[in-house]
């Protein structure tokens, strides 16, 4: 029921019976298939729109579910605020280095270390070794 039958006819909304008779014979025979070597498609909705706009009974309906779509609003909601936790939850921050029991602990220190897997020699049968990248060493980190 979206169709603008007043527009498909081409009436105005306060149009006259005999207004929507004479406006759909014109636009019959203007799209009428046999005439215009249309397809059936636009004659049938031309049809569709005289058949209801010419039934005042249907009409009426017709103008009614019209009036209630042109006065449903439009804008819509704003967004609900959103209640999701922020991507960071509070507890898990960075917070500095303590040891649970008092006392201080250092961060631990990034230290290079000759890589275990090419002994330092960066390949591994000619070929660069995937641990350290062929750097011949590799950062560990002391606590
Ligand atoms: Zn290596």
């Amino acid at each position: 029921m979206a169709k603008d039958y007043y527009g498909i006819l081409g009436v105005p909304s306060h149009a006259t019976g005999e207004e929507i008779k004479a406006a759909f014979r014109r636009r019959a025979l203007e799209l009428h298939p046999d005439r215009s070597g249309l397809e059936r498609g636009p004659f049938q909705e031309v049809q569709e729109a005289y058949d209801v706009l010419s039934d005042p009974e249907r009409r009426r309906k017709y103008d009614r579910q019209r009036k209630a779509r042109k006065q449903r609003p439009t804008a819509r909601r704003a967004p609900r605020k959103s209640r999701a936790e922020p991507l960071i939850p509070r507890r898990a921050r960075p917070e500095p280095f303590a040891a649970p029991t008092g006392g201080s602990r250092r961060p631990p220190r990034p230290v290079r270390a000759l890589c275990p897997r090419c002994g330092g020699g960066g390949e591994i049968l000619g070929h660069i070794c995937p641990w350290c990248d062929g750097r011949g060493e590799i950062i560990v980190l002391l606590g």
